[in-house]
């Protein structure tokens, strides 16, 4: 906990009292419509018995990653996770504008997270993202942002966090990702700024754009439940992944030729260097080209439309880190069989998945 950091508390919500072992609704005005009406971001305020620290969970950052929105509802509703100790500030969609149009973006075509820190007298996006800090970021300690893929796209669920930050470093081992990839985040995002004003805060990434899917709302939820174990917030035991990779770089596999693809891998596939990972053919399935993996490998994500034209993006690899051997990481997903691997399958029906043959040699 940073100790220097002045914050907002988070018993008095303008003036609405919260008491320990309290939980409320409440209302964030953030802008108005075209129609003057307000436009108020719904937050649930949790408070445990006894004080700690103090947790933003927030999805739906862009309007369409929606995965997020269903996994912080049903911590909300379930009372998924028992808190002992601390607070939380779970937030469902941050960016109303864009959900109500299922949309990434603002109306204006706006990013809301390329806008933070963002000012009172800004842009729509500016003055947004300006409330947000100034009423969920300078109230927490902690903050978890969940998002998925771009349309057309599906991401293996993985952590993204800044490992040169030893608690930053600390959640991100804690939530128990497969993969964990190593990065401050881009420029004016709510997890960079956030963790810039003090306040460290780690990204989920998984599945697609208007899903809400099972295994990744699942891997969400036990996510968010094993940092708030790590921070002493809530009681149990960790569930632990089978490995954790830490990746420090990653790569997009782009199309050489237009056509389309027979995909051989899927999302969280553990892939070896030279290994093909899509078949290029002709409307009439006539062979093209092979794509393979240019390094040792772990699949983050991939396009979900087979029909690609030169330069698009096929397939996100992770790196593997130095000395970690494929052979030894299928080994031991063999083994596990838990959560990771179910959501493997999962994410692999949204796709044909097909075994690389000598036919598609042509
Ligand atoms: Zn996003």
């Amino acid at each position: 906990m940073t100790e220097t950091r002045r914050r907002k508390p988070i018993d008095n919500w303008h003036g609405l009292y919260i008491g320990p072992g309290e939980s409320c609704d409440v209302q964030l005005p953030v802008s108005e419509s075209y129609s003057g009406l307000t436009l108020n971001i719904p937050i649930h305020i949790r408070r445990a018995p006894v004080d700690g620290p103090v947790v933003f969970i927030t999805a739906a950052l862009h309007g369409d990653e929606i995965n997020g929105t269903g996994a912080i509802r049903q911590i909300i509703q379930d009372d998924a996770l028992p808190l002992e100790r601390g607070s939380l500030m779970l937030v469902p969609v941050l960016n109303l504008l864009g959900f109500d149009r299922h949309s990434r973006y603002l109306p204006d075509r706006r990013d809301l997270n390329r806008s933070f820190p963002g000012g009172a007298n800004g842009t729509l996006a500016s003055r947004m993202a300006h409330t947000i800090v100034d009423e969920i970021v300078s109230r927490c300690d902690f903050g978890i942002d969940l998002h998925t893929a771009a349309v057309r796209r599906t991401n293996f669920p993985s952590v993204r966090a800044d490992l040169s930050d030893p608690q930053i470093s600390r959640m991100a081992e804690a939530f128990g990702s497969e993969v964990i990839i190593n990065g401050r985040g881009p420029n004016k995002s709510l997890r960079r700024e956030a963790c810039a004003a003090g306040c460290p805060t780690v990204v989920m990434e998984g599945g697609e754009v208007w899903k809400v899917e099972p295994g990744i709302v699942e891997t969400a939820v036990r996510g968010i439940g094993n940092v708030l174990r790590e921070l002493g917030m809530i009681g149990g035991k960790s569930d632990r992944p089978a490995y954790q990779l830490k990746i420090e770089s990653t790569k997009w596999v782009r199309a050489e030729m237009g056509g389309f693809l027979r995909f051989h891998f899927s999302p969280g596939d553990i892939i070896e260097k030279g290994q093909p990972l899509a078949t290029n053919t002709t409307l009439l399935g006539r062979h093209r080209s092979v794509l393979t993996a240019p390094f040792d490998s772990v699949v983050i994500g991939m396009t979900t439309l087979p029909a690609i034209s030169p330069g698009e993006p096929v397939c996100h690899l992770g790196r593997l880190p130095k000395g970690t051997k494929p052979a030894d990481l299928l080994r031991i997903r063999a083994r596990k069989a838990g959560l990771d691997e179910r959501v493997v399958d999962e994410l692999s029906t949204n796709v044909l998945v097909v075994e690389h043959t000598p036919e598609d040699e042509g």
